[in-house]
């Protein structure tokens, strides 16, 4: 080597150590460059650099091979060297030369083998950065992961950048009959094209991970929030070798908008808020996107609260029956009452409203209105034996109940178990939305028909109403939900009061028995009884009460008619 030479060599050295140590800069080309100047100042043809992420990969040679350098002349190897990383990687750097080219000199190779090994320990710790990258933060088909969703959303955290982003949480609808219809195989496929679609929407500075399954988490800008919702309502995605069979997938999403100036302890906070809206959206059959309120996070705490109790409470008999009497408007005399559930949690009583609907989420509401049918089996054959004057009583059904093939025999084995005369026994179920429910509904309501139990339809008016529903089913009561009595103050020609008037009408030509809900005035009681509907319940005569004092009002057994507070 000459002066000149060793020169460049020193400026051409430190340039690459430049490059190596400020990895935030990295630039391949200027790197590639440096290392083709100082192949060329050695006379190199090639130099190879092999990585394998451990001794036995490297073994069965499976691993990486990159060419630093080739001008494809490169035949003799004339310098190799082998280094094992701190985790087991081996890499191999070998330099090549061409066969009549003027070999290495003693100096020359030193010069190298510092090239090499400073080469061969940048390679390394890049390299396994790429593979901890791969195995850290990506599953197994390859998917980026909840990690990786976690690291991008604590990088915008920390830079302050995370307001103005939107949090989406995902599920593909569906998605067990999309792989049933084309093929576990072509499924993965048909996943894999919808989420680069998503991916695509998502840009640069946007994620979308997996968190399992079918299941999705994204960090999108806020600006492209309406492309994203476009493809989760629903895309067509193409698959199949040549890519001509299609399929259209979408997805149930909660969404989280991520306020400015919102500072994230743990991203277990947007997870949160994400999953609350989430989980409403799944509970729509039809599937739909959700947006985060704040108040979906107290129905979310509530809901695990009581799910989380239920079992124990069920055990510890901490729900309670208790009656809302029925009245004969014209008599006054009680002719029926209904079995409410008041749950007793730490000496406050939780009203259904707070319970029941969580507990319609699962099949929890079984167990808890056979539980309340049996108490009130319990309670009737107790006062049959104490002489009482007993009115029947009737007992909320769950529409989740329809789904038991099993329901009137467990109905009906209660009773029976408790000895209990037939007809004493109502059973109140809502009206039903799906034809599915509806043919269950006939086939369990005809059921209880010919067992001489009582059948009521509970809240009339208040869902999707429909005369077939009241034609086809052969109920013997209808209950006209509190929505359809008009108040005191409703004009006598309101739209409310003619309605009310007709379906009482309709009521009794069709035959039932007609019963109005929440009648709470004087007023309220005396309408009824203009347009012949004979039966009242509400806060008029009495709220729904503990057994004890619904006993008084069997034993006394009829209100006086005059207004209470008059
Ligand atoms: P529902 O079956 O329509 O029961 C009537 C509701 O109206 C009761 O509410 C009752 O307290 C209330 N109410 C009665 N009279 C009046 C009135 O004059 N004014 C007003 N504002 N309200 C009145 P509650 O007890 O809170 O129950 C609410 C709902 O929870 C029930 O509506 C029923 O759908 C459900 N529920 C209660 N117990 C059970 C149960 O054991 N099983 C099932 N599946 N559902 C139940
Ligand atoms: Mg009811
Ligand atoms: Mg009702």
């Amino acid at each position: 080597m000459d002066t000149k030479q060793r020169k460049k060599f020193t400026i051409l050295f430190e340039q690459m150590i430049d490059v190596m140590t400020d990895p935030e800069h990295f630039d391949r080309k200027v790197f590639v460059g440096i290392l083709t100047e100082i192949s060329l100042l050695f006379r190199l043809s090639k130099g190879v650099t092999e990585f394998y992420t451990s001794m036995s990969n490297e073994r069965k040679g499976v691993g990486e091979v990159l060419i630093d350098y080739d001008n494809g002349h490169g035949d003799v190897a004339v310098l190799r060297r082998r280094i094992i990383g701190k985790s087991g990687a081996v890499i191999i750097g070998t330099l090549y030369m061409a066969r009549d080219t003027q070999p290495l000199d003693e100096e020359e190779r030193e010069k190298l083998d510092l090239v090499q090994r400073a080469l061969l320990s940048f390679i390394s710790r890049n390299r396994m950065q790429d593979t901890i990258e791969r195995l850290g933060f990506s599953d197994e088909s390859g998917y980026p992961n909840f990690r990786a969703f976690r690291r991008f959303a604590e990088r915008l955290n920390e830079a302050g950048r995370l307001g103005g982003y939107v949090g989406i949480y995902l599920n593909l609808r569906h998605f067990a009959l999309i792989n049933q219809a084309v093929g576990r195989l072509q499924g993965d496929e048909v996943m894999r094209s919808y989420v680069n679609l998503l991916e695509m929407a998502a840009g640069e500075d946007g994620i979308i991970a997996r968190l399992g399954g079918d299941n999705f988490v994204m960090l999108v800008q806020g600006e492209l929030l309406d492309q994203v919702t476009e493809i989760l309502n629903s895309a067509i995605v193409y698959y199949g070798e040549k890519g001509d069979k299609k399929v259209r997938v979408s997805a149930s999403a909660g969404i989280f908008i991520v306020p400015e100036g919102f500072v994230m302890n743990d991203p277990g906070e947007l997870m949160e808020r994400m999953i609350s809206a989430v989980t409403v959206a799944r509970r729509d059959e039809q599937g739909s996107i959700v947006y985060y309120n704040s108040e979906m996070q107290v129905l979310r705490d509530r809901m695990m609260w009581v799910q989380h109790l239920f079992p124990l409470a069920i055990e510890n008999r901490e729900f309670k029956v208790f009656y809302q009497p029925k009245v004969d408007v014209t008599s006054g005399c009680i002719v029926g009452a209904e079995a409410l559930c008041r749950w007793f949690r730490d000496g406050k009583i939780v009203p259904p409203m707070e319970f029941i609907p969580v507990l319609e989420q699962s099949m929890d509401i079984c167990t808890l209105d056979f539980y309340m049918l049996d108490q009130t089996c319990r309670d009737i054959v107790r006062w049959i034996a104490e002489g009482r004057q007993v009115v029947r009583i009737s007992v909320n059904l769950s529409r989740k109940h329809l789904t038991d093939v099993d329901l009137l025999e467990h109905i009906m084995e209660i009773i029976e178990r408790n000895h209990v005369p037939h007809q004493y026994i109502e059973i109140e179920l809502t009206e039903t939305t799906t034809d599915v429910e509806f043919k269950d509904l006939k086939r369990v309501v005809s059921g209880l028909q010919r067992e001489g139990v009582y059948t009521s339809v509970d809240d009339f008016g208040m869902g999707y109403s429909s005369l077939n529903l009241i034609r086809e089913v052969p109920w013997n009561v209808l209950k006209i939900d509190r929505c359809f009595l008009p108040t005191d103050e409703d004009a006598e020609d309101s739209v409310t009061n003619m309605m009310f008037k007709h379906v009482v009408a309709m009521a009794r030509d069709m035959g039932l028995e007609c019963i109005t809900e929440g009648v709470e005035t004087a007023g309220q009681v005396e309408l009824l009884r203009r347009n012949q509907c004979h039966i009242a319940q509400g806060f008029f005569f009495d709220r729904p009460l503990p057994v004890a004092e619904f006993e008084t009002r069997l034993d006394q057994h009829q209100y006086a008619l005059e207004p209470k507070d008059a």
